[in-house]
């Protein structure tokens, strides 16, 4: 079975940039994906039309509590064609995010149908250059008009694809970040694991101070000591001490990342060590000192894999001593499975 969906077809196609003008998430495409939810009648209505406003209730209950989730994903040229990366990891991630935030799931097939009609709709949008891709974006917020506190009765689930290149403008420099020693993103218990609208605006103070520090992002620790180190808020975070790759275990206030996935098995196909715990702050700084650190990433779909070369906090510092050969293997050996040209020996690809 699959979805019916209607298509109204734009009158105003808009100017298309060329490969080398791509930023990250400026542009959007001459459709969008739209379906309704509502108790009781479940989803309706999923239909493709030409990206435009959307128009809401000033009681939304989206406006006024939050209630809304988003997931990231990327199409790349694929032969002729397209290819969805892992697009059913994430499904299922907006559907556990979903449940967290109190809304409907959204059915496997109307959110892989929806996004391929979309896809196939706005096709002579995809970039084919290296490093781009058209950047998926599907939401699902609260529509209700109603301002008591309870989880809303009809609900929008929408998608928007953007031509992309580069999620980090320039030149691949190794990032700074800034390790924020007061503020929280997320805590045990709470909704740092949903890939939540809210968690980013928990986010945006911390980020703008190590802006005018100079610095590129935040990397947060854990919400309760702030020992332990958590994720860098779009991206999760990843060592190499004395040979073996460490990443955060995921203990309920860090985003599950595809990305994370993806590069957990590539470098144990490589024959790398991973292990998956908790990371301490201060066995970071040791290992610097020591000079065992040798290299630190972040990954995430639209960075990919980032290197990161400093770490600042107080009047301390972390520089990272490694050349990152191992984060730009695994980079390069993800980049190259996205393209179709490395083996896809765990079927990531999903043709559109
Ligand atoms: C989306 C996201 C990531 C990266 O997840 P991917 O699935 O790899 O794109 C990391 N941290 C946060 C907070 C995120 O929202």
């Amino acid at each position: 079975m699959s979805t019916a969906i209607s298509v109204q077809r734009t009158r105003n196609p808009r100017p298309r940039p060329k490969d080398d003008e791509l930023a990250f998430g400026k542009l959007f495409t001459d459709h969008m994906f739209l379906a309704q939810w509502d108790e009781g009648k479940g989803w309706h209505d999923a239909r493709v039309v030409p990206y435009g406003p959307i128009s809401l209730d000033p009681a939304a209950c989206c406006l006024h509590y939050g209630q809304e989730a988003f997931e990231g994903m990327k199409a790349f040229k694929s032969g002729s064609g397209m290819a969805l990366f892992r697009p059913r990891a994430h499904v299922a991630r907006l559907a556990r995010t979903a449940k967290r935030l109190c809304m409907p799931e959204v059915p496997e097939e109307l959110f892989v149908d929806g996004v391929k009609a979309l896809l196939r709709e706005d096709a002579a949008w995809l970039p084919s250059a290296a490093g781009t891709s058209l950047y998926v974006r599907p939401f699902i917020f609260a529509t209700e008009p109603f301002l008591g506190v309870r989880p809303a009765k009809q609900v929008l689930f929408a998608v928007i694809l953007s031509p992309v290149g580069g999620y980090f403008s320039g030149p691949a420099r190794p990032l700074r970040l800034w390790v924020e020693q007061e503020r929280s993103r997320a805590a045990k218990g709470g909704i740092g694991e949903a890939k939540a609208a809210a968690n980013y605006v928990a986010s945006l103070l911390a980020a703008e101070d190590a802006k005018h520090r100079g610095f590129d992002q935040v990397l947060w620790l854990d919400g309760a000591e702030h020992r332990y180190v958590e994720e860098v808020g779009t991206m999760n975070f990843f060592a190499r001490i004395g040979g073996k790759l460490v990443t955060p275990a995921l203990e309920g206030s860090i985003l599950p990342g595809v990305t994370r996935d993806c590069v957990i098995r590539l470098a144990r196909d490589e024959g790398v060590q991973v292990e998956e715990r908790r990371v301490a702050l201060s066995e970071l700084a040791a290992a610097g000192k020591a000079g065992t650190l040798e290299e630190v990433f972040g990954t995430g779909t639209a960075s990919l894999v980032a290197p990161i070369g400093e770490l600042a906090w107080g009047s301390d510092q972390i520089r990272v001593s490694g050349t990152g050969a191992l984060g730009e293997k695994l980079r390069t050996t993800l980049a190259g499975i996205q393209r179709g040209e490395v083996a896809d020996r765990y079927g990531w690809l999903e043709k559109v």
